[in-house]
């Protein structure tokens, strides 16, 4: 029985060296990433229900290592705020949204808005808002087609500061939204003075949720689209996967819809293509 416990014990071991192996070389090889432009943006569409037209579309980061192969989001961008490489790469995809928007509306493309998503690290740089303005006018953006997305866990920190960069941000027309909403702490008090436009509601909510069975997260589901229209909020459920989802969305008059039933996270030039498709219906 001892020797087994070693045995064990080694084997636990080498799955944890291997681990951290990985964490290390990645965060090596992330540190080169922005420089080597191995990220792009794919972009997923946010769809109204009542009209069944794509009003907007969520940015997603991408890396694709040349060695390593795709590597998701989930791992690296933990990685990536826990380093605080987020900042420079937050950047980049704010940036790159602009640039996206800019050639679609150049185009002649309908304008539909682009979220991106902002980390708590670099949500909480004092200079956030001065980086964001300055890259919409360096991009000659139009800042009411510019979404972020922030967690309840931004909101947790420093209240007033968050409050006041929240304040700056919609004083320049630029929507916010409140991403995975529910599976944080913020209270509701505390939502009713966030200045936010949308909630997202988690898609682990949306879990098992059809017109006919009245489950828990069903009536999850329920209660936050009735929240959102109480406090004038616009409410878009995430991991919308099948159609009986999509049916009790629209019964319980949920704005907007987005996931794997409508589309997968798209390039841009797949994005442009419903674009134009959306142009010319
Ligand atoms: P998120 O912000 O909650 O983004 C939604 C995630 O759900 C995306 O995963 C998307 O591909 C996935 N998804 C969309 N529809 C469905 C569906 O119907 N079913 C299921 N099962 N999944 C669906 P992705 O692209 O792997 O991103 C994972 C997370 O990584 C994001 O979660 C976000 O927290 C983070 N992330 C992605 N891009 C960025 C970025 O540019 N900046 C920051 N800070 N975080 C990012
Ligand atoms: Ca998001
Ligand atoms: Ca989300
Ligand atoms: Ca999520």
């Amino acid at each position: 029985a001892k020797a087994e416990g070693k045995n064990i014990y080694r084997v636990y071991n080498q799955a944890w060296d291997s681990r951290s192996e990985r964490k290390m070389l990645l965060e090596k090889e992330l540190h080169k990433a922005l420089l080597k432009e191995e990220f792009i943006l794919h972009y997923q569409p946010q769809i109204d229900l009542a009209t069944g037209e794509m009003v907007g579309a969520e940015a997603l980061i991408r890396w694709s290592h040349p060695r390593m192969g795709l590597i998701s989001p989930g791992e690296f961008i933990p990685l990536a705020e826990e380093t605080g490489l987020i900042v420079p790469i937050g950047e980049w995809v704010i940036k790159e949204a602009c640039l996206q928007a800019r050639k679609w509306r150049e185009a002649g493309l309908p304008p539909i808005g682009i979220a991106v998503n902002i980390s708590p690290r670099q949500f909480n740089k004092p200079d956030l808002v001065e980086t964001i303005l300055g890259i919409i006018e360096q991009t000659n953006a139009d800042p009411r087609y510019l979404e972020l997305e922030i967690t309840e866990s931004v909101a947790m920190f420093d209240t007033e500061q968050v409050m006041e960069k929240l304040d700056k941000l919609k004083s320049r027309g630029i929507p916010i939204a409140m991403d995975d909403f529910g599976t944080g702490y913020s209270s509701l008090s505390y939502l009713k003075k966030l200045p936010i436009d949308k909630l997202k509601i988690d898609r682990s909510f949306l879990v098992e949720v059809t017109p006919e069975n009245a489950n828990d997260n069903a009536s999850i589901v329920a209660a936050i689209i009735s929240l959102a229209r109480n406090l004038n909020l616009r409410v878009i459920a995430e991991g919308v996967e099948n159609a009986e989802q999509l049916e009790f969305l629209k019964a319980h008059r949920c704005d907007e819809g987005q996931g794997y039933y409508f589309q997968r996270p798209v390039p841009s030039e797949e994005l442009e293509k419903l674009l134009q498709k959306r142009a010319a219906g």
